[in-house]
Order: C-alpha cells, then sequence, then structure tokens
C-alpha cells in the first residue's frame, strides 16, 4: 500500500495537561524510521513493542521479513523487545515466539499496569522503556501514563478489527485534528496520516480472510 506521509517529527513535552497524555514524543512513518542508536545513547534499554498494523499487518498470522529485520536491528543496537499487544493471547505467544523475544501474557492496553509489567520482563525501569505502537488511545497514552518514551507510528494498512474501526480510529481521527488545530502537533503531519489512512480505506486492500487469533 503507498502511504502518504509528511515528514517524520520528535517532540518533548513537558506532563501536565491531560491532552498530553496523547501526545507521543516521537512520531515517525514505520518501525525503519527509528534511530535505534540513539534511543539506546539516551538511555533507552527496551522496546515494547505492538503487533497489529505497527510490527506486522492486522490479520498475518506471523512476522514478515520487516519484522525480524526490526528485532535484529534492536538486537544490534543492544535493545531488548517486549511484544506487548492487545491481540489474542495465542497470536501474542506465536508472535513473539517466531521473534525470539518475551511477550505479555495478558493485561490489556492502555492499563498502566500492563506496560510496567511490560517493562519487568526485561528488568527495564520505566524510564529506560520505550512503547512503540500505531494507535494513541492504547499505546501512547498508556506508555505516557507509565512513564515511558513512546513512539507513535503510522498503521501498516487499513485493515483493522471491527472495535478498532468502529469506535477507536474515528476517536483518534477527532484528536488528532483538534491537537492539530491547537498546534500540539504538526497540521501537516497529521493531515499526511489522515490523509493516508482515507485512501486506504476507499482503496481497499485484498483481504486475506484471516483473523488474528
Ligand atoms: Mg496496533
Amino acid at each position: 500500500m503507498q502511504r502518504s506521509n509528511g515528514p517524520s517529527a520528535s517532540y518533548t513535552l513537558p506532563a501536565a495537561a491531560p491532552w498530553q497524555l496523547l501526545v507521543p514524543d516521537l512520531w515517525v512513518d514505520d518501525l525503519e524510521a527509528i534511530d535505534l542508536d540513539r534511543l539506546g545513547r539516551h538511555g533507552i534499554r527496551c522496546l515494547l513493542v505492538d503487533i497489529d498494523n505497527t510490527l506486522i499487518p492486522w490479520g498475518e498470522p506471523l512476522p514478515d521479513a520487516r519484522a525480524y529485520r526490526f528485532v535484529e536491528r534492536a538486537r544490534r543496537a543492544g535493545l531488548q523487545v517486549v511484544i506487548l499487544s492487545n491481540a489474542r493471547r495465542g497470536r501474542r505467544a506465536a508472535v513473539a515466539a517466531a521473534l525470539g523475544v518475551p511477550a505479555v501474557r495478558s493485561g490489556f492496553k492502555p492499563r498502566r499496569s500492563v506496560f510496567l509489567a511490560a517493562a519487568a520482563l526485561v528488568g527495564c525501569r520505566p524510564e529506560q522503556a520505550a512503547v512503540v505502537g500505531d494507535q494513541l488511545w492504547t499505546d501512547v497514552l498508556g506508555g505516557r501514563r507509565a512513564g515511558m518514551f513512546t513512539i507513535l507510528v503510522d498503521p501498516l494498512g487499513a485493515e483493522e478489527s471491527l472495535l478498532t474501526r468502529a469506535i477507536t480510529r474515528p476517536v483518534e481521527r477527532a484528536v488528532l485534528r483538534w491537537l492539530a488545530r491547537r498546534g500540539r502537533l504538526p497540521a501537516a503531519r497529521v493531515q499526511a496520516r489522515l490523509a493516508g489512512r482515507r485512501r486506504s480505506v476507499q482503496q481497499g486492500r485484498p483481504g486475506t480472510g484471516r483473523r488474528p487469533g
């Protein structure tokens, strides 16, 4: 799928107002755009990585070459990877086993305790953990509440669960527009994400017929 992406940008804001819990520390196009060595130099020791539409497209049963490449890059940078996903337990376990990394076994993002448990799995304190995910309401909100560095990526594809499509994304789009209007996020970057998403939905993508599970 061809996505429209604006320039990547980074943000560091003091946490104070509630809306700041929805502003990522870093926003990039995808996993490949994350400078892992730089994270390491800034004290990050582990990456808590979402599965669906972050690591692999929603509905794909197992990691693809891109996912293996990311985990390998993280290893070379000295960062531990933990799978932190709201996908079903079997899917989490299968993806983690294929990649040779641990996964959080229970809990639901954005609960703070799940993020803390994920970091603890590999002996990391919250300030040593970076959360990587494609959703504001789960990945960014939960990570910020847990006092972690948060990295937002644009979704890999348009296919998602019914819950995400029907509820989470429409609210996310409204929040992104609101943050852009208030100058809290760059309007061009927000528009690029929303435009890419709309185009993906309009064009559609051949369904795989598989559901995560
Ligand atoms: Mg996701």
